[in-house]
């Protein structure tokens, strides 16, 4: 009970960190019970971790308000932002290192499965870090009962039970998150791969922050009559926005004018936002890659012929390996890897692309004859990847004109306004012909799924952990993740960090591809959450939120001693 913690914490005061060691195991409360999982071993080390669970009895939720997937996912997100809400507002016991913190995983814009937050029929259940209260390094035993015995029961009674919380707020989270979900199901059926509202907001802060942009510049979407659609949301009702057909679209307009703002709003439109955030119905098929030119990556065996062939001293491209790749053989094999994991949509950004794997005009054809120029341009296949494949591709090009001639919708930003020119840039590519020649073959482009071996995945040295939102540590080498640029969550990372080490123990037969491994560790996070995926089942799990599929594989790929047969 609370009273035996008391009577533990009155012990150790003054003494030692390290017989902080003794308060592991679990407590009573009159409204709960904590876990004591694990405490750190100083101040310094990573905070001690613990978990309040509420029985469903008394955190009363509505069975409604979690009866499914996306409710739960938002009911589970809005408590933990509430969690963090009345951490912010309690008084400040900062001591050496991280004594006296207490923090919850709450994440950024987005909502995303977390392990922060469970909540089922049963309880309600918050994992907390705290970072036990320190003077130096001996004990601070009155700030610890502060936090177990004053501070805990308030985050509880404040922000775990449904009495002390906005249900209008409750419901407004749920039946967004509902909506997104809905409309994104509902994409495929209306042959579209993104869907923008009216309204929406695009523009972020700046570059470092993923907050929408405020003030009386901000230019809300507006979609063109042409490509306006209407949906009929279950919560919301009608909601209408501009939907991008299947197929093969171009963001033109002139720089400054919002082509890359619009599509870096549908890339992370594979996420559900936050009420407020602005692209709450920013909706885009949920297995959308974003390609870009990632030289100095590595690649294993991968077959980047359909886009790279002859290279120089007979370099074999259907089995490319290298360790320093360059901007277009990596721009290759970031394609061919989310092909290979399954994609319906690619996503460019001229901005972000090789020049030279985007396009190739009829002057350059003329003075570099086919034979010497080992690449494929994008231009060449974008076309048959619809066709062959059903992967469909949104391109922003302000730069060349070429690529009119295979797209069927162009999409013009001015002023931050979307129009459509589509029958104009038609005409356009009638009046004047690019005169180039088509390049590549008309072979459907197949892919040989790859099938790891057991060697590339052991870590030798430290452990797996991740160091930032961009990198992972795998024993003594890093991954680097600063160019997956759907990865937004630091959670993110720690999750395919633990996901990469739990398929190494229990999926790499070397049989099964990295897709069929990838499906069965889905499998099981569907079926047992996404704890299970953690080296601390039953505890604490540390923070994690659900990463996609796409790039859970995206950092194998990037993991320099990955191999596969
Ligand atoms: P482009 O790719 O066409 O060169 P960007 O998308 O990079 O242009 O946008 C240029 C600038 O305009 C960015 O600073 C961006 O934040 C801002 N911006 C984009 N969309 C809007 C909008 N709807 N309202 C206000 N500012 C915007
Ligand atoms: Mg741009």
């Amino acid at each position: 009970t609370k009273e035996y913690l008391k009577k533990k914490l009155d012990k150790i005061d003054g003494k030692g960190y390290k017989a902080y060691k003794d308060l592991e195991g679990e407590y009573e409360f009159e409204k709960f019970i904590l876990y004591i999982d694990h405490v750190q071993g100083d101040p310094f080390a990573p905070p001690s971790r613990i978990r309040v669970k509420v029985p469903q009895n008394i955190a009363d939720f509505e069975f409604s308000m979690y009866n499914n997937p996306s409710r739960q996912v938002a009911l589970e997100d809005f408590l933990t932002r509430s969690v963090f809400e009345v951490i912010k507002r309690l008084p400040s016991l900062k001591g050496t290192g991280h004594s006296g913190d207490i923090y919850i995983d709450k994440g950024g814009q987005q909502i995303i499965k977390r392990s922060a937050m469970v909540v089922n029929k049963d309880y309600v259940e918050a994992r907390l870090s705290i970072g036990l209260p320190a003077f130096g390094r001996r004990i601070n035993s009155s700030g610890a009962q502060r936090i177990f015995l004053e501070f805990l029961p308030q985050i509880v009674e404040k922000s775990l039970l449904k009495k002390s919380l906005d249900v209008q707020d409750i419901w407004l989270w749920v039946e967004t998150v509902e909506d997104q979900d809905y409309l994104r199901s509902q994409l495929k059926e209306r042959g579209l791969v993104a869907f923008v509202a009216d309204g929406a907001i695009l523009p972020r802060e700046s570059g470092i922050s993923d907050r929408p942009l405020k003030g009386g510049n901000v230019v809300p979407f507006e979609s063109p009559d042409s490509l306006r659609i209407k949906f009929q949301l279950p919560n919301r009702g009608e909601i209408t926005g501009m939907g991008i057909p299947e197929g093969v679209t171009l963001i033109v307009g002139g720089g400054y004018h919002g082509k890359s703002t619009l599509l870096q709003a549908i890339q992370k439109g594979v996420y559900n936002h936050i009420p407020g955030d602005g692209r709450e119905f920013v909706i885009t098929v949920a297995d959308a890659v974003k390609i870009r030119a990632e030289d100095g990556r590595r690649i294993e065996k991968v077959d980047i012929s359909p886009f790279i062939n002859n290279l120089p001293n007979n370099v074999d491209t259907t089995r490319f390996t290298t360790e320093n790749a360059s901007g277009s053989t990596s721009q290759a094999a970031n394609i061919i890897e989310a092909i290979e994991i399954g994609t319906s949509l690619l996503l460019l950004d001229e901005d972000t692309s090789a020049t030279n794997f985007m396009i190739r005009d009829a002057r350059m054809q003329k003075l570099i004859a086919k034979k010497e120029e080992p690449i494929t341009p994008f231009i060449d296949r974008v076309k048959q990847l619809y066709k062959d494949n059903g992967i469909s591709t949104i391109l922003v090009m302000g730069g060349s004109g070429d690529y009119f001639d295979v797209a069927n919708c162009v999409i013009k930003m001015h002023n931050y306004r979307p129009y459509d020119v589509t029958q104009e840039a038609k005409k356009i590519a009638e009046q004047f012909k690019t005169n180039r020649e088509v390049e590549g073959n008309n072979e459907p482009i197949v892919i040989k799924p790859r099938i790891p071996l057991k060697k590339g995945l052991e870590v030798k040295g430290k452990k797996i952990k991740s160091k930032d939102e961009d990198t992972i540590r795998f024993g003594y080498q890093e991954i680097e993740l600063d160019y997956v640029e759907q990865l937004v969550d630091k959670s993110q990372t720690n999750a395919i960090g633990e996901i990469i080490r739990y398929i190494a123990s229990k999926y790499v037969d070397e049989k099964s591809s990295i897709k069929e491994i990838l499906k069965k560790v889905y499998k099981d996070i569907y079926e047992k959450g996404l704890d299970e995926v953690s080296s601390f089942y039953g505890k604490h799990p540390g923070n994690l939120a659900l990463p996609r599929l796409q790039e859970v594989a995206a950092a194998l790929n990037r993991l320099r001693s990955f191999t596969v047969k």
